[in-house]
């Protein structure tokens, strides 16, 4: 009887089994299933296809094929971990499932080396290599390369962010065979008045293998007291014997003296002013005791008080016009000394007297006034005369007239171009270029065997073939 009891539960619990299996198999729900990979991992900008998912509601013997949403995207331009869950809702059931994509920098860092040979100093001091490197997502990481030597090898690396790493070895020599750098702080040619002081300035010294900043030998000497041209020499080794030097000059000269001007004679004379950078301009002819010549103005009256200094301090002050109007002044002999008599009148009462010194406007060569007035030229330079004026013209010229506007231009118009008997120079003293080119022309010519003057009646007139 056990064994039949037995058997009859046995049955009943496999029919139930059954029952139960039949019902699950049959019984329908939502099937949602990752196509591809649950987790995939790309490489930064690489392309990123999602492979979707299969979702159906069903049973396993038959499903149909139901919608689904997705939610979520790739960024492949930036690092990251990125989810994608798909969900699928059917007759109020509802699944999702959900794709891990991970976008990963795999790429190397490029590493450009440009040096040929590598060599490394003697006491083992890396040398300046040429190379560069850069990544897709850093950038330029030329400064995070790391350069060192292993062995026989010189060793670069670079690694970026994301770990990845590009190593380069070479083969290297153990040598220098390149001389230090040496130059001048300050100028390689001093001008000095006698009893100015001279104050070294020294060189600054680059080497690639040595620090040699004390080791610079200095030699010569200035004398400040004595007009003279001083060499001083500056010279440095490396440790292996490398040799670098340079020179500086020091010019010690005495003040321009007054003397009759005879041989080598240079009058500098400034047209249209005074202006706004006449002072300044005062200020260098005195630390030279250098006189000059203004041919003045009224075109900038704020300044007129310029004129006075200029007589006090021992310049010529002459006439250029009172308006520097050439249609006006140019157009009659009347105008040309109604204006003329305005400009002496103002010189008058600025310096307590007159003048008898002229230089026209554009010069007497100039041919703008057949515009105004045909022959006025020959006209004016005759009737200065008869009026007991003297007219200049120039032999020099500076160019700051309008074709330059660069100082250093100006000096080596006037300096390259000093006649052996007298020059008579042309600038403005209404352009701050020009003035700053008065003080190296000075030195020059001080340290060349030339004086300075300024034009009295009896200085010569350069004058110009009149063309009007
Ligand atoms: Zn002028």
């Amino acid at each position: 009887m056990n064994k039949k009891k037995l058997m009859i539960l046995a049955i009943i619990l496999g029919s139930l089994l059954l029952l139960c299996g039949l019902v699950l198999v049959l019984k329908k729900d939502i099937k949602l299933e990752l196509n591809g990979k649950a987790n995939i991992s790309i490489n930064v900008n690489d392309k990123y296809k999602d492979e979707k998912v299969s979702a159906c509601y069903g049973n396993m013997f038959k499903c149909k094929k139901i919608s689904y949403t997705t939610f979520g995207n790739v960024d492949t331009t930036k690092i990251g971990t990125y989810k994608i869950r798909y969900r699928a809702t059917y007759n109020k059931k509802s699944k999702s499932v959900t794709r891990t994509v991970k976008v990963v920098d795999k790429n190397k860092p490029k590493l450009t080396i440009n040096t040929k040979e590598f060599s490394i100093c003697p006491n083992g001091k890396l040398k300046n290599y040429d190379y560069k490197a850069e990544d897709n997502l850093d950038g330029e990481i030329t400064d995070k390369v790391n350069v060192k030597v292993e062995y026989d090898k010189i060793v670069f690396t670079i690694q970026d962010k994301a770990k990845n790493l590009t190593k380069k070895t070479f083969d290297y020599k153990k040598e220098d065979s390149e001389a230090p750098k040496i130059t001048l702080n300050g100028k390689d040619n001093i001008y000095l008045l006698v009893g100015d002081a001279y104050n070294e300035e020294g060189v600054t010294v680059t080497d690639d293998c040595d620090d040699l900043a004390d080791k610079v030998k200095t030699t010569g000497t200035v004398d400040t007291s004595k007009p003279g041209t001083y060499t001083i020499t500056y010279e440095v080794s490396d440790e292996a014997g490398n040799n670098a030097k340079v020179t500086r000059t020091v010019t010690v000269y005495n003040k321009n003296v007054d003397v009759t001007p005879s041989e080598k004679t240079i009058y500098l004379t400034f047209d249209d002013g005074p202006g706004p950078y006449t002072a300044r301009l005062l200020d260098i002819l005195k630390k030279y005791n250098v006189k000059a010549t203004f041919f003045v103005t009224n075109q900038y009256p704020a300044y007129e008080s310029m004129i006075t200094r200029e007589a006090q301090e021992g310049h010529s002050v002459a006439i250029h016009t009172y308006t520097h109007n050439y249609s006006y002044v140019y157009s009659s002999v009347e105008n040309y000394f109604a204006d003329l008599n305005n400009m002496q009148e103002k010189i008058k009462r600025l310096t307590g007297k007159e003048t008898r010194l002229v230089r026209f406007p554009g010069g007497s060569s100039n041919t703008i006034s057949r515009k105004y007035s045909s022959g006025i030229m020959s006209t004016l330079a005759n009737e200065l005369e008869a009026r007991g004026y003297k007219y200049f013209d120039w032999n020099v010229v500076s160019g700051d007239a309008g074709d330059t506007t660069s100082t250093s231009q100006i000096i080596a118009n006037v300096t390259s171009n000093l006649r052996s008997s007298y020059t008579n120079v042309l600038q403005h003293d209404v352009k701050g270029y020009s003035v700053d080119a008065v003080e190296a022309i000075i030195q020059y010519g001080l340290t060349h065997g030339y004086h300075f003057a300024p034009l009295d009646v009896t200085s010569p007139g350069a004058h110009q073939r009149i063309n009007n």
